[in-house]
């Protein structure tokens, strides 16, 4: 019914619903309580294709486009299977291979990528910096045909079971410019931090990362050196909108459920439903959740068709990520005290919204993007 979505991604869509209902649902609480998602759920997404969608074929990769990885994201937002990280890996990380990665890299990393065997990660942040990206501490000194890395990162998602980490840092400390190198697990002087604890998305492992004197030789560097800025912000704009496109998701999911509990549940006699509040409030809703889907979908189309621009990208993640706090708060009121127990949807996903107005850029961030187009 979208146009922007065609047959195969709809046909793609059931499968990724048959995979989500099999392997994940019945599995996510536990995750939740773990912290972690192991590493087999990888490995068995990754036998189904459902990794990395978007990388060549002549890697193993699918050969999708956009379209099926929307349609990943939109099917994990709706099942609230917020644990699983498949997002940063195959939507990011794989990205930047697949863009600024020579052949011998892509032969190297992205078929067990693909398979789920190397979990990859990003990592930009830092204790002392987050929005501020050229403020990066991280060295990433030459010696020869090697690099030498020194720093620390944190809030890395996936950090714990990362099996490689595109590293963001520059190769002379009192420089502007950024440069991306890639350091697989194992390099002596590569150390995991402690697992953080999180207020929300419990079951997705976010990490610290060390890096101590770590070696690795100069043919691991993505793309040129001092160019990273340039290729962080090249990949950005669709960035930004899979937290658009999973905020969307979102609402519809549980805007649907937020229905089904209020037409249930009686009060004074009546069900919550029958007040004019709720149907008000859930009318609300419906036209701005409406609204949100036309301009994600259209930016979409853009992202296709290689035009989504920054600034409409900011908009959709800005837009998005904050109308899904709002509305999910006000369906966990609809839901009463069962909006605060864990078991019920709406009280994980009120949580696990809350991140989304932080990461990828904070929501003032996206502000200032915007502004600079006025
Ligand atoms: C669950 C989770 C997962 C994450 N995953 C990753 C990951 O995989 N890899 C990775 O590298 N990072 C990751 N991050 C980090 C995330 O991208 C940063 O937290 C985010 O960019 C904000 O940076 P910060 O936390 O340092 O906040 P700060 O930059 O310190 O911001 C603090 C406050 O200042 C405001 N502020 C900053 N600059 C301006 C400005 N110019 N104008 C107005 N206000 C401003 C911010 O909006 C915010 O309100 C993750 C974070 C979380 C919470």
């Amino acid at each position: 019914m979208r146009p922007v979505l065609r047959d195969d991604h709809e046909m793609f869509r059931d499968q990724v619903r048959r995979f989500i209902d099999r392997e994940i649902v019945p599995n996510h609480a536990q995750w939740e309580h773990d912290g972690v998602v192991p590493k087999s759920l990888w490995q068995r997404a990754g036998r189904e294709g459902l990794l990395c969608v978007t990388a060549p074929e002549a890697f193993g990769g699918g050969g999708g486009d956009y379209g099926h990885s929307a349609v990943l994201i939109e099917e994990l937002a709706r099942a609230n299977a917020t644990a699983v990280g498949f997002t940063t890996h195959s939507e990011i990380v794989s990205n930047y291979v697949v863009a600024y990665g020579t052949d011998e890299q892509k032969t190297r990393w992205l078929p067990p990528m693909i398979n789920g065997d190397m979990i990859a990660v990003i990592a930009m942040t830092e204790p002392g910096m987050g929005s501020d990206l050229r403020a990066v501490r991280t060295t990433i000194r030459r010696d020869g045909d090697e690099y030498v890395i020194n720093g620390s990162k944190t809030f890395i998602t996936n950090g714990i079971n990362s099996g490689m980490a595109v590293v963001v840092g520059k190769t002379d400390a009192a420089a502007r410019e950024l440069t991306l190198v890639c350091v697989e697990d194992g390099t002596p002087g590569f150390a995991k931090g402690k697992k953080l604890e999180k207020i929300g998305l419990k079951g997705q492992d976010t990490s610290e990362l060390f890096f101590d004197n770590v070696r690795v030789p100069v043919t691991n560097r993505l793309g040129e050196e001092d160019k990273g800025f340039r290729y962080l912000s090249h990949q950005l704009a669709w960035e930004r909108l899979i937290i658009g496109i999973r905020a969307a998701a979102s609402i519809e999911a549980l805007l649907e459920e937020t229905i089904d509990y209020t037409r249930d549940r009686k009060v004074f006699g009546q069900t919550v439903f029958d007040y004019q509040n709720t149907r008000f409030t859930l009318a609300q809703a419906k036209a701005e959740a409406t609204m949100l889907r036309a301009f994600v979908d259209e930016c979409l189309g853009e992202v296709l068709r290689g035009e989504l621009s920054s600034e409409k990208a900011a908009m959709a993640k800005l837009l998005g990520s904050e109308m899904q706090n709002r509305l999910l708060d006000e369906f966990l009121q609809l839901h009463g005290g069962y909006g605060f127990m864990s078991e019920y949807k709406i009280a994980r996903a009120w949580v696990d919204a809350r991140v989304a107005r932080i990461y990828g850029g904070t929501s003032e961030i996206m502000k200032e993007i915007i502004a600079r187009s006025l």
